[in-house]
């Protein structure tokens, strides 16, 4: 099969790999869709310490299932899974160990042995990926490919709101416009906000955050706190910028919660206030990907919620993937996809 591997940081190629065959336990899946996100670039430029190469890399993916390893058949036959070839599914990218102790205590996305389809195992920029049943989401018709690999980080989301834990009410501030924060915004106007204001430096994609209902959108922090000069009850920063997360925190309202989402290089440092996050009670939550907040991204998805399609932008075959990775270094458009199979 054709997919793009990672050799080394830095060292991209598509190339001919045999065709992977799935485990007892695994569907191998024709992949259809597959978006690039952050995390690819922080595997391309050999910022992130999870990563083994080679990888093809590619997390948020749907396609088709074009073959069962032996127990998936056997439990097709039984009746415990209707996924069987044909099937369209997406796919929960993260693995865990299932028996560490962050496993078994309900913090599955914090396992010791944490591993990820696309990251440190093949992923979905490639035409095929063996894949375990467990991690598959069967889709019903309604729900194109496309906007079935928008799934993955819209299940991040979902984990994040989870542990915000919003009130009704709430003034929330994002940071960064990008697909997160656009999820993020649509997600809190849902979950009743009462304004939300986003701030990117590229004005397309604040054009798209007012399309999808952002009360306010700005350039810089300062502008919006010229608005709201007693700050934001939720602040979220989805940029992973350290400069820009230190400046985020000054937009925290007192007794307010702050959300570092996006994701900084593991080396970078910030410098925040301790004073401040005690005398005005500020509460600092991380948010790791994805905690059983899959199931709720779909069930969100065909319930209309999400406007995927002011998010999806490019979509391009598998040879134009260094053309990609260029328009997301620049910014181009929001959620830039590669078709492995076009
Ligand atoms: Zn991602
Ligand atoms: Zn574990």
């Amino acid at each position: 099969m054709r997919a793009v591997i990672i050799d080394a940081p830095a060292s991209i190629r598509v190339g001919s790999v045999p065709d992977p065959t799935p485990r007892s336990n695994e569907l191998l899946i024709r992949v259809e869709a597959c978006g690039i996100c952050g995390t690819d670039l922080h595997i391309i430029d050999g910022e992130s310490p999870l990563a083994r190469y080679p990888v093809a890399p590619g997390h948020e993916f749907a396609g088709e299932v074009v073959a069962l390893g032996r127990d998936v058949a056997q439990s097709n036959e039984n009746g415990e899974t209707n996924i069987t070839v044909g099937s369209r599914v997406a796919v929960d990218p993260n693995l865990y160990c299932g028996h560490c102790d962050f496993c078994r205590t309900g913090h599955e996305n914090l396992c010791l042995y944490y591993s990820a389809l696309g990251v440190t195992t093949n992923g979905g920029i490639a035409q095929y990926v063996a894949v375990p049943l467990a991690a598959a989401y069967m889709l019903p018709d309604t729900i194109s490919l496309r906007e079935a690999a928008l799934l993955e980080p819209i299940s991040c989301a979902v984990h994040a709101m989870h542990i915000l834990n919003p009130r009704s009410g709430d003034t929330f501030l994002i940071v960064g416009a990008g697909t997160m924060g656009l999820l993020l915004l649509q997600l809190a106007l849902r979950g009743g906000a009462s304004r939300v204001v986003m701030i990117d430096v590229n004005t397309q994609r604040l054009a798209c955050a007012e399309q999808l209902g952002a009360t306010r959108t700005y350039g810089d922090i300062q502008q919006a706190l010229a608005d709201e000069p007693l700050g934001f009850n939720c602040v979220i920063d989805a940029t992973g910028v350290p400069a820009v997360i230190e400046n985020a925190f000054m937009a925290v309202k007192r007794g307010g919660k702050f959300m570092v989402f996006g994701v900084a290089s593991h080396e970078a440092r910030i410098s925040l206030s301790p004073f401040r996050i005690y005398n005005d009670e500020i509460t600092i939550i991380g948010s790791m990907a994805i905690l059983f907040s899959f199931q709720a991204a779909l069930d969100l998805l065909i319930g209309g919620v999400i406007n995927t399609q002011a998010m999806l932008t490019a979509a391009l075959p598998l040879q134009d993937f260094s053309r990609a990775l260029d328009m997301m270094r620049q910014g181009q458009g929001i959620k830039t996809q590669i078709l492995p199979n076009a």
